[in-house]
């Protein structure tokens, strides 16, 4: 029964009822983990051929001794397949360490120390901003709040992020210098980028120098029959007028090892100049051992499309799950909402006003690890206390099924106390 056209006694007998249900979780002694989107064993599994790669080979196709130092752009094979899989090219797209993060942190960094090739001055000569589509991805978050710039919450909606509120503040305020965003199948979200959002983005008068990092981390993870065809955004920017304000990032943690894969960064020749310039002073090169391996295990393109299918068969079901304990417990109640995600690695659950934190509490005291409260927004504060992020892909299908119902108990109970509190 909808909550919201409840009495206040039967939102009191709701409460009971629900009292005694999450007593009864609370007995159970679960323990049982949702906050990370982190690959379960199974998937980790479909890369173990590469454990044994590149075995006693050590030259890539191109003929570069993997052994020795140098070449800091990667290998041309790597290039070749997510410069395609991402829509960038194999000339604008360069292989890099094992963390995208690292290449997004590195970037800011280089940019507050000397400025990017579009700056007047470095970034750090000034307090600057950057604009933060919400809900998002907190470790995002966590690189501009570690270097004190302000970030700026715009919301994210099913076709990205607010266009007409990201054009109007950068219009305004050439202080805002980048923009974070997940353009296919967003964390926490599953949403996806129009076209049109794109282009605008691309196209929206702003500082020589703002950046938008488009951080394709889930370019090729789909959940559904076709893997979505990318955007071209740095032709985008480039029919814009604005060659150099994309940096596009992706990585294969979450195609072959979480943590031990191959990251890329894709970007204008002068970023990418910019941007190798600047690596070359701390590294002399990649790990090429491993791109070799995985140049060997992932083949091509289709290779890599195929490695996504084994993966989505394995992943597919549980988050069918979630979304069936969602709908089975939560629905007639109308005191949730929820994403319906094509990809990623995430579902957004909605609750009312004011009840996430509550929620994501009653869930810790039974056993059951939430995302904290607030990550998914900047400076981890959910102005609204409704988001939690649900990360199905890590626990078996039955642990998933019995966090999830303990999970639809705790935000019932917290939506009556929340109902009942402002009676
Ligand atoms: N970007 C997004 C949106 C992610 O969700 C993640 C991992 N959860 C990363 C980047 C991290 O990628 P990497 O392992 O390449 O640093």
């Amino acid at each position: 029964m909808n909550f919201h056209s409840m009495s206040v006694d039967q939102l009191r007998t709701t409460q009971e009822d629900l009292r005694k249900r999450y007593a009864t979780l609370q007995a159970a002694g679960l323990k049982l983990d949702l906050t990370r989107g982190k690959p379960a064993p199974d998937q980790l599994d479909l890369s173990n051929e590469m454990l044994s790669l590149p075995g006693e080979t050590y030259t890539s196709p191109d003929g570069v001794d993997c052994r020795n130092y140098g070449g800091v752009t990667g290998l041309l094979g790597l290039r070749e397949i997510f410069g395609e899989l991402l829509g960038t090219g194999t000339e604008r797209t360069i292989a890099l360490g094992n963390a995208s993060l690292q290449a997004m942190h590195d970037i800011t960094v280089h940019s507050l120390l000397g400025g990017n090739p579009d700056s007047d001055q470095p970034w750090s000569t000034q307090p600057i901003k950057f604009l933060c589509p919400a809900p998002g991805y907190d470790r995002h978050f966590g690189i501009t709040e570690r270097y004190g710039i302000e970030m700026i919450t715009v919301p994210m909606n099913p076709d990205g992020p607010d266009v007409d509120a990201c054009a109007a503040l950068v219009a305004a305020d050439p202080s805002i210098k980048g923009m974070w965003l997940v353009p296919t199948f967003s964390n926490p979200t599953g949403y996806t980028v129009s076209e049109e959002v794109a282009r605008r983005l691309v196209a929206m008068p702003a500082a020589p120098d703002f950046r938008i990092y488009w951080d394709n981390a889930y370019a090729v993870h789909t959940l559904v029959d076709e893997t979505p065809t990318p955007l071209p955004i740095l032709d985008f920017a480039e029919e814009a007028g604005n060659p150099n304000r994309v940096y596009v990032f992706a990585s294969t943690s979450k195609i072959t090892f979480a943590g031990a894969g191959v990251a890329f960064f894709a970007s204008s020749k002068t970023n990418i100049d910019w941007f190798t310039k600047n690596l070359g002073v701390s590294t002399i090169g990649p790990d090429k051992l491993n791109q070799l391996r995985h140049l060997m295990f992932l083949r091509d393109a289709d290779g890599v499309r195929a490695h996504m299918a084994r993966h989505r068969a394995l992943i597919a079901p549980k988050f069918a799950k979630v979304l069936e304990i969602l709908e089975d417990r939560l629905a007639d109640s109308k005191i949730a909402s929820w994403t319906h995600p094509e990809g990623g690695y995430f579902i957004s659950l909605d609750v009312i006003d004011g009840a996430a934190a509550r929620t994501i509490a009653l869930a810790k005291d039974a056993g059951i690890a939430l995302t904290a409260a607030g990550s998914t927004f900047p400076y981890k504060k959910d102005p609204r206390d409704e988001n939690i992020r649900l990360a199905p892909t890590f626990p078996s299908i039955d642990e998933l099924a019995t966090a999830m119902d303990g999970v639809a108990t705790c935000a019932l109970l917290a939506a009556t106390e929340v109902l009942l509190d402002a009676e």
